[in-house]
């Protein structure tokens, strides 16, 4: 509980300047309250989080097993290295375990054996603080506070100046659609307020993400919440976010992927190939079937 009460004391920061301390509480607490699962380590290391500073990092998954419960083993004996600065796509059919692969990277929970290391640090060693910091989320659906949009992007960083804020806002292109609202950036979305559309929620993502700087990216891809055209923008502005960053896609779509510098295919929760688009298509496995039936799919809707 005293560790719970320190961190909303970093709220203090808010109160600063000209965001006035209006963060949900209500939410901050819920999203606290995810990482309780994990421990802290008795003595953790501090890692540097920001790309700015610590450059991309290495990260490395050894043997990883996992299940939410002992009678069911989700994820099944999952090695991989993501040397610094590349890009790994974590594609699989339904149930497959993608989802819980990203939840593992984050340190939702830990695995049940094996390890994961970021710098050659196991994430357990690492401070919950730095761990949090150093890897930048965007998820499928992104939590609004019932607060300014405004406050909604510092929340990235709750230390970064209004001027930091609105430039994250141009760079994922939100700006021009925030300045129209009356009340600008001190309109109040969330819940409570303007509801904002899948892909305007997902560029408040990516403004978090480019304040807070990560050094580690994990992108939930959306599924069906955006339009075409509103995809293929979003899909620019990931693109320039991870480019220097150690980036995991959890990847519904194959026509995303095609770049990444590995893409593991992962099949009732073991990696079943891995490699290329262009390996994995000359290999004529599970990927090459999942491409041509998405190929199909395309040509249907067109
Ligand atoms: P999708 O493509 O449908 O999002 P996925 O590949 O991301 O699927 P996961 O969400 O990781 O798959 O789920 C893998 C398995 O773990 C599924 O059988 C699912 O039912 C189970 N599972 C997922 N989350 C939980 C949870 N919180 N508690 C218990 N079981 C879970």
């Amino acid at each position: 509980l005293r560790s719970l009460y320190s961190s909303v004391g970093s709220l203090n920061y808010v109160s600063a300047g000209w965001r006035n301390a209006r963060v949900d509480l209500e939410h901050y607490l819920e999203l606290l309250g995810r990482q309780s699962e994990v421990q802290e380590a008795a003595e953790p290391v501090r890692l540097a989080t920001r790309l700015s500073s610590g450059g991309a990092a290495q990260v490395v998954l050894k043997n990883v097993a996992f299940g939410y419960s002992p009678k069911r083993q989700i994820l099944h004996d999952i090695s991989l290295n993501a040397p610094a600065g590349t890009s790994v796509a974590i594609v699989g059919p339904t149930g497959s375990g993608k989802s819980t692969l990203g939840r593992l990277l984050t340190r939702a929970y830990d695995p049940t054996s094996g390890e994961i290391l970021i710098d050659g640090h196991d994430l357990r060693d690492i401070t919950l603080h730095d761990l949090r910091e150093v890897i930048g989320v965007v998820p499928q659906d992104t939590t609004l506070f019932n607060d300014s949009i405004g406050r909604n992007i510092s929340y990235g960083d709750l230390t970064a100046s209004e001027a930091a804020m609105k430039a994250a806002a141009a760079s994922a292109q939100i700006d021009t659609f925030i300045e129209s609202l009356p009340e600008g950036y001190e309109t109040i979305v969330g819940e409570r307020g303007l509801k904002l559309s899948g892909g305007e929620k997902q560029r408040v993502a990516i403004a978090r993400v480019i304040l807070k700087d990560p050094r580690i990216l994990l992108l939930d891809e959306a599924t069906s919440a955006l339009d075409t055209r509103t995809e293929a923008a979003i899909q620019n502005e990931l693109d320039a976010l991870s480019r220097a960053r150690t980036t995991f896609t959890v990847a519904h779509r194959l026509s995303t992927v095609q770049n990444a510098d590995q893409i593991v295919v992962l099949e009732e929760g073991r990696i079943v190939e891995r490699g290329t688009h262009v390996d994995l298509l000359q290999n004529d496995g599970v990927y090459a079937r999942m491409w041509s039936v998405q190929a199909g799919e395309s040509v249907i809707q067109a």
